[in-house]
């Protein structure tokens, strides 16, 4: 195919060569620390915006990449250095792209920015979907918003739980019910700025995790949140035209309507996917370098143990696992970018891949490294509890093996 290449152009190596360095130099010198810390890695982020990758102009930058490649490249190395604070520093971008995905353009300029502050002042956003019981069942969600006409203005009410930055946020993107007989296609999403605190939004229990531990996670409790009209995305006369063809087609299921809420939606999750991939990738390739490394220097029976088939023939399978997994995110990437279609899937394909290779490829390297690996000395136990989480959240596994299965076969697989 002319025109086709596997070589990064000049201006994705420079990006490349340049997040590697932050990586390198700010960091993973700082991610044992706020790992034990278990707290949001404040200077780090606004190190990171002084650098201008903590920036909203940046991340839409990358985006625009016609070949899709900077942001899975930005991800892999960020991730690379660390994924707690690397995930500290991103996870604005998906409260980002909720206002993006649904916002008016006077939303999208006003609320977008907002959550990312300024290089002196940084700020958060969060985006608050997933409920005690509403994880994978998205459309079982409790949350509602109802609207007070007198005021003008949406009444929040539900416990949002697992939210990444959830109430530490400045600006929280919450997706609640407004007609419960739609489920899914009566879910709206409103953007709550700093006021919201004093309006009915606060902070639940902070979760202690397993890994990304530098993250914060948090629920995010509402009660009778009294929203501003303008803070429902895409306005109330889109949402009351939607709702009323989603009630027709409830009546009059024949008759739906081509392009579906609920398949815009799908096609959103599954373009973010390759992203989150290669959040993964970074830590693999982490782990896969050290314990290569490692490999190569430990002597035990008077030679490096890389010389051992049992230990060299593991790191072969981390490092083609690695690649794999990283051209199954490129692909994706590139798909997502040039509006091609996931008609298998390929969005899923790329982040279920991926997270499981990264929890063999950290798992292994614990192996390598043997008592060493095991012990908080070293960074690759870190690594493989960090990994752990890419296979439950953004979709888990199975939910991407159901959305891969449903797209090759045809059939409504349950
Ligand atoms: C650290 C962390 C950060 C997070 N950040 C955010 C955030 O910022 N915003 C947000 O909204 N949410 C966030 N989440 C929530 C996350 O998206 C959910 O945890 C995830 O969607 C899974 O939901 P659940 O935990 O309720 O698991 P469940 O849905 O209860 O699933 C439990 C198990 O059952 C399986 N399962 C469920 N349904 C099926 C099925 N139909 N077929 C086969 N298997 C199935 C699942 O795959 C899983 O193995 C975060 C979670 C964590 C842990």
């Amino acid at each position: 195919m002319s025109g086709f290449t596997m070589q990064l152009d000049e201006d994705q190596l420079t990006l490349q060569k340049w997040l590697h360095e932050f990586a390198t130099d700010v960091i993973r010198p700082a991610a044992a620390e706020w790992d034990e810390r278990e707290e949001t890695p404040w200077p780090v982020i606004q190190e990171a915006a002084k650098a201008g990758i903590y920036s909203l102009d940046f991340f839409a930058q990358a985006r625009e990449d016609q070949s899709g490649l900077s942001l899975p490249i930005t991800m892999e190395e960020l991730f690379w250095g660390d994924a707690g604070i690397g995930l500290s520093i991103v996870g604005t971008t998906l409260a980002a792209a909720g206002v993006v995905a649904n916002g008016t353009f006077d939303q999208i300029v006003q609320w977008a920015p907002a959550m990312f502050g300024t290089e002196t002042d940084v700020k958060l956003g969060a985006l608050a979907v997933s409920e005690p019981n509403a994880g994978s069942d998205v459309s079982s969600m409790k949350t509602t918003a109802v609207y007070d006409e007198k005021t003008d203005e949406w009444v929040l009410n539900g416990v949002k739980t697992w939210i990444t930055n959830g109430g530490i946020a400045d600006v929280h993107v919450v997706v609640a019910s407004v007609d419960a007989e739609l489920k899914a296609r009566g879910q709206a999403s409103f953007v709550l700025g700093p006021d919201s605190k004093e309006r009915g939004l606060s902070q639940g229990q902070k979760f202690k995790k397993h890994g990304i531990r530098a993250s914060h996670t948090s629920e995010v409790i509402l009660d009778d949140c009294r929203v501003p009209g303008d803070q429902l995305l895409g306005g109330k006369e889109k949402l009351d035209e939607r709702l009323a063809r989603a009630h027709e087609r409830l009546r009059n299921p024949s008759a739906a309507a081509s392009g579906s809420r609920s398949q815009a939606a799908m096609a959103t999750f599954e373009a973010s996917r390759p992203s989150v991939g290669a959040q993964a990738v970074g830590i693999a390739r982490a782990a896969y370098e050290y314990a290569l490394e490692y490999a190569k220097t430990r002597e035990q029976f008077g030679r490096p143990i890389v010389q051992n088939q049992g230990i060299a023939f593991q790191l072969a399978d981390m490092k083609t696992k690695l690649d794999a997994a990283r051209l199954l995110v490129w692909r994706a990437a590139w798909m997502g970018r040039n509006e091609q279609p996931f008609l298998h899937g390929e969005g899923s394909m790329s982040k279920v891949y991926a997270s499981e290779a990264a929890v063999d490829i950290t798992e292994r390297a614990i192996q390598i490294l043997g008592g060493n690996g095991y012990t908080r000395e070293y960074p690759v136990e870190r690594w493989a509890r960090d990994a752990k989480i890419y296979t439950i959240f953004e979709g888990t596994s199975e939910i991407q093996r159901l959305i891969i299965s449903r797209a090759i076969s045809g059939h409504q697989i349950p």
